[in-house]
């Protein structure tokens, strides 16, 4: 196929299923001037399909509603399942994910957020700077497909900055054990999430089910691909999460127990220095640096900090000895951004760079 980054003609027809929600609104945004991808279908509830995106979403984003996506009409899941889009990302729920994503991808490449499929034996659970060669779980791109049917999913949103953070050290280091509590936002609630009364003045120490997805999809993402499936990692973590009064951005505390003995200055270089094949392939969505350290006495903080690289790097600081394991520091990224909707396009972008030439 000709290039898409050159040829803008050649960009791949594209959907977004659950595209009224939060993330699916990213997704909007993110694709709307896209130099590979055109956003050609939007899906929805049936309490939406049959309206304009104008009438059918709350629009909850900064930046202005696109004039052509606002005017595209906003069908089921089932009216677009036509053959007609290469790529799908998908924003659904959970539980309406599950079968409609399955559907899909008999079809065609599905990119999801949802956490319906994000264990499954056939499914890499893809952080692209992480493990790009978990894609290698996908069979090769059918005769005449520009791209490989099945499906990628996008970890939890805690779960992707967390694995970001890691990496570096368990790249040169190497890691056995972590311990992470989670300051996260409502953002990551979708909509109407939880209410004002809530929230407001408050803490709440209990997401249900996001403990668990930390604790599991950790060592998917860091595991090792042998035989054609993913061979987890040995790593033990332990996770408590908080819903917290900040609109976007997830803040980790993290301590983690390391392989070898290490100075700190090894742990601040391992994330300055840490770049992936998303960088080297210059992949439009791809932060220049997916891990910036602050500084010790700097904390990353949400609302100083969650746009650093458009939304897609993680922001780390105040490294310091831990007195229970042996390092301790703060971690931040933002959650509809790196953790859900760019993070998926990265993900495509990647395939793209790989098959889709
Ligand atoms: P949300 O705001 O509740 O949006 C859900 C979307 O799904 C809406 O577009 C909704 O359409 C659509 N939908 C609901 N029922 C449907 C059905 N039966 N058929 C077709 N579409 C249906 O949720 P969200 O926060 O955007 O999250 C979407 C997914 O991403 C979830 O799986 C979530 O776990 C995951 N995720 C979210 C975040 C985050 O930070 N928010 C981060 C990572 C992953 P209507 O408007 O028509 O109801």
């Amino acid at each position: 196929m000709s290039d898409p980054k050159t040829h803008p003609g050649s960009r791949i027809p594209v959907a977004v299923l659950g595209a009224t929600g939060t993330v699916g609104q990213r997704f909007v945004r993110l694709l709307a001037d896209h130099p590979w991808f055109r956003l050609e279908a939007l899906a929805a509830s049936e309490r939406s399909a049959g309206k304009c995106y104008r009438d059918a979403v709350t629009w909850v984003q900064t930046q202005p509603l696109d004039e052509r996506v606002a005017q595209m009409t906003v069908r089921t899941c089932e009216q677009i399942l036509d053959g007609r889009h290469e790529l799908v990302f998908s924003a659904l729920g959970g539980d309406v994910a599950s079968e409609v994503e399955r559907e899909f991808a008999r079809r065609c490449l599905v990119v999801t957020n949802a956490s319906a499929h994000r264990m499954a034996a056939d499914v890499p659970l893809l952080v692209p700077e992480v493990n790009p060669d978990h894609l290698d779980l996908l069979a090769a791109p059918a005769a005449g497909a520009r791209l490989p049917a099945g499906i990628i999913a996008n970890p939890n949103c805690s779960t992707i900055g967390l694995v970001l953070a890691l990496k570096p050290l368990a790249d040169t280091i190497g890691i056995d054990r972590v311990s992470v509590v989670t300051m996260q936002a409502v953002s990551g609630a979708g909509l109407p999430g939880v209410s004002s009364y809530q929230i407001l003045d408050n803490v709440i120490p209990w997401i249900p089910g996001e403990e668990e997805k930390l604790e599991v999809e950790t060592g998917k993402i860091l595991g090792r691909v042998e035989g054609g499936r993913i061979e987890s990692a040995a790593l033990a973590v332990s996770a408590q999460c908080n819903r917290v009064p900040v609109v976007d951005g997830h803040t980790l505390c993290v301590s983690v127990g390391l392989r070898a003995p290490a100075q700190l200055d090894e742990v601040r270089e391992a994330w300055r220095a840490f770049r992936a094949e998303p960088q080297a392939l210059g992949l439009p969505s791809a932060p220049p640096q997916p891990t910036v350290y602050l500084g010790d006495d700097e904390p990353p903080q949400a609302r100083l900090h969650r746009e650093f690289g458009k939304g897609m790097a993680v922001t780390i600081g105040r490294l310091r000895e831990c007195p229970v394991l042996d390092a301790r520091f703060v971690a931040l990224s933002h959650n509809t951004l790196r953790g859900a909707a760019g993070g998926a396009v990265l993900a495509a972008e990647l395939v793209v760079a790989r098959y889709g030439r």
